[in-house]
């Protein structure tokens, strides 16, 4: 079972405000939380967390990213009536979006409104038939004119994020809430390296635990990150989307709730190092922890853009299954998580100069 001090972190990251170029609120709390765990926390300039924990040899550099940006809007106007329209950060199905309350972060303060269209009763039976698309919502703050949304501090180009209370449910075995794609894989990051810390656990290389930035908009932030950290091995923290869910089939989506970390063999981003990925697996086999293989078809993740950094990086992506991503509820099992922290540690302590070359020789 996760302890108290796993559960606050990661109630509090979810509930973070932080979508994608906005994340300076769930860096702060990052830095905060693992200052004393690490040896030394370092920056980019797109605003990524980097915490150093030193083992016993300066190389092979571990680098383990967790994205901290979460799917949002930003404010592109308000209209006469007081109505804000708004542009996506990050990919939402159009379907998911109304009647769901948001948050506006203005300068005056957070504004809490609720996405809305026009009202069935007043569709045409035509209309009612066709799927409401995301540029005839607003977001409704309450305000009867622009004026008032204005004096509310609203402006074109203030970020806006679901309002989504983190909760867990099955007698503490699921969590239910906003963002875990993918403040839990930076939560991973964080558990790995207060672990090493707090259990004095002996690593032969250095940790470069990483809180990126605008993963959702196209993997920027993992550039940054890569050119400051200059990683030998990347194991990219992710959520992987559960497919136990009615209308996906197995072959789509192979990951399921409760059944152990997915190891990611392919997604449209990067396809994984292959030594990599079985060291993962005997690792996973040998420890007895529960795995799920897995592959997305399309989008894609942080490692998309690690391992092609400077001469390459071997790269594979871990990920927590997670149902209904990128709306505003999301669901996975905490034993999912916990194993997942479990396995990257493990992996953490055998990655030394001799295991990390043998991904890349010849
Ligand atoms: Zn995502």
């Amino acid at each position: 079972m996760l302890d108290d001090w796993s559960l606050k972190v990661l109630k509090e990251l979810s509930e973070s405000f932080g979508p994608a170029g906005f994340e300076r609120e769930v860096a702060q709390k990052v830095k905060r939380y693992m200052e004393e765990y690490v040896d030394e926390i370092l920056t980019d300039k797109l605003g990524s967390v980097i915490f150093v924990k030193k083992g016993s040899s300066d190389r092979p550099r571990v680098l383990l990213p967790g994205h901290i940006d979460e799917v949002g809007f930003v404010v592109s106007g308000i209209d006469d009536l007081g109505y804000v329209t708004f542009n996506p950060l990050g990919g939402w199905f159009d379907q998911v979006l109304l009647s769901q309350r948001v948050v506006i972060r203005t300068r005056k303060g957070d504004v809490y409104g609720v996405i809305a269209a026009k009202p069935p009763h007043l569709l045409t039976p035509e209309e009612a038939k066709k799927v409401v698309e995301k540029k005839n919502m607003f977001i409704d703050v309450g305000a009867t004119s622009r004026k008032e949304a204005e004096e509310m501090g609203i402006r074109i180009g203030d970020p806006v994020v679901p309002y989504s209370p983190f909760m867990t449910v099955r007698d503490g075995k699921i969590a239910m809430g906003k963002a875990f794609d993918d403040r839990v894989g930076a939560f991973v990051a964080m558990a790995v390296v207060r672990r090493l810390k707090t259990e004095n656990i002996q690593h032969p290389n250095t940790v470069y635990g990483a809180a990126t930035v605008q993963e959702e908009v196209g993997l920027r932030g993992a550039g940054t990150v890569a050119h400051v950290v200059d990683p030998d091995v990347a194991i990219v923290l992710e959520v992987d989307i559960a497919g136990d869910v009615p209308g996906i089939k197995a072959t789509e989506a192979p990951a399921k709730l409760g059944k152990g970390p997915s190891i990611i063999t392919y997604d449209a981003s990067m396809i994984p190092n292959q030594p990599l990925k079985e060291f993962v697996i005997e690792v996973a086999e040998k420890t007895g922890i529960p795995y799920q293989l897995s592959q997305v078809a399309r989008g894609g993740t942080d490692a998309g853009r690690i391992h092609i950094s400077r001469a390459g990086c071997p790269s594979i992506v871990i990920g927590v299954p997670t149902r209904h991503i990128h709306t505003h509820v999301g669901l996975f099992s905490l034993e999912d998580l916990e194993n997942t922290v479990k396995l990257v540690v493990e992996l953490v302590k055998r990655l030394d100069k001799k295991t990390v070359e043998s991904f890349t020789a010849l």
